[in-house]
């Protein structure tokens, strides 16, 4: 369990002052110059030793990620922080860009003096109107406040830009939101080469997750140690998760790494609407991981290792709670439907596959297929998975596998009530 001490987020909720004023009594800015002092390397080595990983899905690294950045190329290097939350169930990076803007500021400039770039952009999501505006206010103060900008303060000139997208998922992906930053169509491009060698504008480049970002100055103020001596190993650190669907109060809440999953929803969300034997299946990290089953979901902790043994992941830790009201091959066809929408239609199983999975899953949740389509259907999702340009594919085709893997006898029994039903109607 999470001390208040402990937080990194002190104004999650926005009860307090989302100025620099209040940012600064909560202790942002402070000592980020002798950070800086202390030299690029100090702080690249500071960020591995606390163990972070990145926080917006795949769980890599990050100091390592940052140490993959040229030490000395003549091309200018750049640091992309990706705040385009598209991610069905994903509402953290939101509260940090409303009520602790300053947090993400500051880490931008430490993350971008460690990789040597002068120059950040922010991408935020399309329809995040009011925290672009946030977070546009806290870099003007920030500029006004000579924190960042030319011959700021820090002894790093650092500039700082907001790029507003237009609302397509597939922008998320870190390359398509490259090339939507440079002006063009956002969709992914070809790795290699990895944006560290050849990133935006064709210079080196590392895109970064809001959180990672913002919560590097309390690492470096409080010491990798701090950092990594909350959670688990290998999953260390605090992290924000975020509860929604049929849990009695959902809610976004900074927590440890590792909490299991059952205290992370009894503590803070008041249990599952009409207790834990009304669960049926929980989504644990945004809508595009494999679901896990109530039993599961009663002994599994939050963290990348355990779910991924699971055959989930952690994601973005956007948990979908699902209760027995849900139909569950109904929840999947909805989360199809979406990917199919947001292909970008550059690959071929992509494209056609997303689209071919809806509707199969259309005519089960209705009963209106054969029980042999159920192993065709999982046959296609293995042919998408991990034959894509980006992971859209792979999204795709991973709530399927799960609703497959878990809940077969659930498609079955709709078959067979179908089928029983127009057996009847066909005798009568
Ligand atoms: Fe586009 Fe889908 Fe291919 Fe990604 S996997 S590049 S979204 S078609």
């Amino acid at each position: 369990m999470l001390h208040d001490r402990d937080r990194i987020f002190r104004n999650l909720y926005g009860f307090h002052d989302a100025r620099l004023k209040g940012a600064i009594s909560r202790g942002a800015w402070d000592g980020t110059k002798f950070f800086i002092d202390k030299g690029h390397d100090y702080i690249i080595d500071e960020v591995k030793k606390s163990g972070l990983r990145g926080r917006g899905g795949a769980g890599f690294p990050t100091g390592l990620k940052w140490s993959f950045m040229p030490k000395a190329d003549h091309r200018p290097s750049y640091l992309v922080i990706n705040a385009d939350e598209s991610e069905p169930g994903s509402c953290k990076d939101r509260e940090i860009m409303r009520h602790d803007p300053h947090l993400l500021i500051e880490g931008a400039l430490l993350a971008a003096f460690a990789m040597r770039a002068h120059t950040s952009y922010i991408y935020v999501r399309g329809e995040y109107i009011r925290e672009r505006e946030a977070l546009q206010r806290a870099i003007d103060e920030a500029y006004a406040a000579k924190l960042i900008g030319k011959n700021n303060v820090h002894g790093w000139d650092f500039d700082l830009y907001v790029h507003h997208g237009a609302g397509a998922y597939i922008c998320g992906e870190e390359t398509a939101m490259l090339e939507s930053i440079e002006g063009k169509k956002g969709q992914p491009r070809l790795k290699p080469p990895f944006p560290a060698n050849v990133g935006l504008y064709g210079a080196p480049t590392t895109i970064n997750n809001v959180e990672s970002i913002a919560v590097t100055g309390e690492i470096l103020r409080r010491g990798a140690n701090w950092f990594a001596a909350l959670g688990l190993p290998n999953n260390t650190g605090t992290k924000l998760f975020q509860i929604s669907g049929h849990v009695e109060r959902p809610c976004t809440v900074e927590e440890e790494m590792g909490i299991p999953l059952k205290e992370l929803i009894d503590k803070h969300c008041g249990g599952i609407r009409g207790g834990w034997d009304n669960l049926l299946a929980v989504i644990p990290g945004g809508s595009s991981v494999r679901c896990i089953t109530a039993e599961q979901a009663m002994n599994v902790t939050m963290d990348f290792d355990a779910l991924g043994k699971l055959g989930s992941g952690l994601g973005t830790a956007a948990i979908i709670v699902m209760d027995k009201s849900t139909d569950i091959i109904g929840a999947i066809r909805r989360i199809a439907y979406f990917y199919k929408h947001e292909s970008c239609g550059q690959c071929t199983p992509c494209r056609e596959g997303t689209g071919w999975m809806w509707r199969v899953l259309e005519r089960m949740e209705r009963g209106q297929a054969e029980k042999r389509e159920i192993d065709l259907l999982f046959d296609v999702t293995k042919q998408i998975e991990g034959h894509t340009i980006c992971a859209l594919g792979d999204a795709a085709a991973w709530p399927v596998q799960g609703l497959i893997k878990n809940f077969r006898p659930v498609i079955e029994e709709r078959i067979d009530q179908y089928q029983a039903k127009h057996a009847r109607v066909a005798a009568e």
